[in-house]
């Protein structure tokens, strides 16, 4: 009986390549779940084990090249050993007759685009979600894995509702000769771009977990508002009437210079989390920044900085010594904190629209030449492990030197 496709949105009808059941004999192969830019997953059976899994085969093409093989069942191995709740599991990985390819942990359920273009996903939902994810890069970024393609498709939803980042270090692999390969040559990925980091898009061989902050900022801000964050792009809450207190928490995540964003994916989960139970997360660092230049507030409007960091005190000043006037002063203070925020957000990034316009074409250029004549490559998935440190919101007008 010939398979059917599972029922994701987008997802072509189209029959199992028939020679895939003889080079994999031991699986029963269920269904085409759906394609990417590398290749193709099928929902399969392993009746020995009486378990349904996830079969990703991966373009024919790569396992031509024996360098992309060897590398990629070296990392396959990295990436087997990651286990945590909100990470599909790698059970096995190899390559048989000209095919690469990776078993995984089947999730059955939906991918987070598929739950956005429905339009059910509502701002309490990306609280729900925005959490988990935040908790598989911190686990991943311990063990020394970049995910480097965090976006909607490889976010998957359960079920139950809980949260599964597939593709870890997968996605994106380069070569050891300094030559960078972008593995993802069909047309549906053309829009990958969009969630890279600049730093990505300008220098790849120099990316680190921040990196997929910034993507996961990217994801985020499109659950809230629908729309990507290119160019100049508004608030949050401008758009859609989003609570205002996400913005300094997207606002974060995208900041270009990765110095500047969160430093662990631990400390995005935690603001994430406050703003869930209705606190007001903390303003960002205003001594932050690249190699403790403690410029980062100053980025666009050095005046406005002093002017926040002195009504800061006067507000801290105030808490201390008139609490019946607590309530009031914190309010004026988070309606003047977001509103510089914001304003200084909007005039970094209508500096740096022309640069990421740029940016994006670059990298659409690159990958209409890898799709042009698709090379093999190998490379910069693995990374030295990132050391957690603790994470304790910041206290305002502190200054944070890391
Ligand atoms: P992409 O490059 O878009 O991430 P993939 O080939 O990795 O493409 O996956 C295609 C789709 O298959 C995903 O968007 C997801 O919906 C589905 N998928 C991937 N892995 C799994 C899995 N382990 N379990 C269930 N569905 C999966």
């Amino acid at each position: 009986m010939g398979p059917t496709v599972a029922g994701g949105a987008g997802v072509v009808a189209e029959p199992v390549e028939g020679e895939l059941a003889g080079v994999f004999p031991q699986f029963q192969i269920l269904e085409l779940i759906g394609s990417g830019g590398m290749g193709r997953v099928y929902k399969v059976m392993q009746p020995g084990l009486g378990r349904v899994a996830a079969l990703k085969v991966l373009m024919p093409e790569l396992a031509k090249d024996p360098s992309f093989v060897e590398r990629f069942t070296r990392e396959g191995r990295a990436l087997a050993r990651l286990q945590h709740p909100n990470i599909v599991s790698v059970f096995d990985i190899g390559e048989t007759r000209g095919y690469c390819w990776l078993l995984m942990e089947y999730v059955d359920g939906v991918n987070l685009r598929q739950v956005m273009q429905s339009g059910s996903l509502s701002p309490k939902d990306a609280l729900q979600i925005i959490p988990g994810v935040c908790a598989a890069l911190e686990y991943a970024h311990g063990q020394g894995v970049l995910h480097r393609d965090i976006k909607p498709e490889n976010i998957l939803l359960d079920g139950a509702g809980r949260v599964k980042i597939a593709d870890f270090g997968v996605a994106k692999l380069s070569e050891g000769e300094g030559r960078r390969v972008t593995l993802t040559v069909s047309g549906s990925s053309l829009g990958t771009p969009a969630y890279m980091a600049p730093e990505q898009i300008e220098r790849p061989q120099d990316v680190d977990h921040r990196a997929d902050i910034y993507s996961l900022g990217v994801v985020f801000y499109e659950m809230l508002t629908g729309e990507l964050p290119l160019g100049r792009f508004p608030a949050p809450s401008e758009t859609k009437g989003v609570d205002p207190r996400f913005d300094n928490v997207v606002f974060r995540t995208l900041e270009k210079q990765r110095e500047r964003r969160y430093q662990t994916a631990g400390e995005m989960k935690t603001q994430v989390e406050q703003v869930k139970v209705g606190e007001v997360p903390p303003p960002m660092p205003s001594g932050s920044g690249a190699a403790g230049s403690g410029r980062v507030g100053e980025v666009s409007d050095g005046g406005r900085v002093r002017e926040e960091r002195v009504s800061q005190k006067a507000v801290w000043g105030m808490v201390c010594t008139v609490a019946g006037v607590v309530l009031l002063v914190a309010g004026t203070f988070v309606t003047r904190r977001v509103t510089l925020d914001e304003s200084r957000s909007r005039m970094m990034y209508s500096e740096v629209a022309e640069q990421q316009r740029a940016m994006m074409e670059a990298a659409m250029e690159q990958q209409r030449e890898m799709m042009r004549g698709m090379p093999g490559g190998a490379g910069g998935v693995l990374v030295p492990p990132v050391p957690v440190p603790e994470v304790r919101p910041a206290v305002p007008g502190e200054t944070k030197n890391n």
